[in-house]
């Protein structure tokens, strides 16, 4: 992890904040970074992606935030006391609604940044009745190389703790399915988590899960998504230079 994780975070928030991409408008998605094994940084309550300063974010522990996974008692009072007290220096701010759910996904191997985002072309899918169907299938190389063999889909749950468990209990379900961790997250009718080791990691998949979402939402003009077949996809998720390709991009920043 380098030392500046502060000036990486920032650069991840403002790209993905950036209206010119359409992912996140106004006080829209948050961001979040690892700092070491005990804390991490999480876009405060009430900022704007597109003009995260270093004072929007809030210094968090991880032990003490996921104990609300096994909370029986998740009122407004106890998440915002165990917020408080999870938070390093906060001077008034409050660690985003979804800081348990960065803790969570900031858990995982390989996982030291997490963009969460609304795009429009994203959200077309997740907002649909025949959204989560649309995503069965890859459709090009460059879908598989950023953004994974799949999305998780994670069905729509209120905001907050309850997302959080979702999300977990989805992400383990994937893992257990794939043998790999997921690069992306598709949330029912909310939007779209990337996850990686480096900012470009993140803004790559959440950049061509846009277009893949835009390709998709074409390819229904002229008689639906034309998938790659499961071995196509596989073959191309465990090439050799198709890894090597990934490993390059995730490495620019
Ligand atoms: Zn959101």
């Amino acid at each position: 992890m380098p030392k500046d994780v502060m000036s990486d975070l920032i650069e991840m928030s403002h790209a993905l904040g950036d209206p010119v991409n359409d992912f996140a408008i106004l006080g829209e998605g948050n961001t979040s970074a690892r700092i070491d094994e005990d804390s991490f940084y999480v876009k405060a309550s009430g900022t704007e992606l597109r003009t995260m300063a270093p004072e929007g974010f809030v210094q968090v522990r991880f032990a003490k935030v996921l104990e609300l996974l096994d909370a029986e008692d998740t009122s407004d009072e106890v998440v915002k006391q165990v917020f408080e007290e999870a938070s390093v220096d906060a001077e008034g701010k409050r660690p985003s609604t979804e800081a348990l759910m960065h803790a969570i996904l900031l858990s995982m191997d390989g996982v030291d940044f997490a963009g969460h985002t609304h795009p429009t072309a994203i959200n077309q899918f997740t907002c649909a009745v025949e959204g989560r169907q649309a995503w069965q299938g890859r459709l090009f190389p460059d879908e598989i190389v950023c953004c994974g063999i799949a999305p998780v889909w994670v069905p729509y749950t209120d905001p907050g703790i309850p997302l959080a468990r979702e999300v977990k209990k989805q992400v383990e379900a994937y893992i257990e399915e794939y043998a790999v961790r997921p690069k992306v997250i598709l949330i029912q009718n909310h939007g779209l988590i990337a996850i990686g080791g480096t900012p470009a990691e993140v803004i790559n998949a959440t950049m061509m899960m846009c277009k893949t979402a835009r390709v998709l939402w074409g390819t229904y003009a002229l008689g639906g998504p034309h998938y790659l077949t499961d071995k196509q996809t596989e073959r191309i998720f465990t090439w050799p230079s198709e890894t090597y390709r990934a490993q390059l991009l995730e490495k620019k920043s």
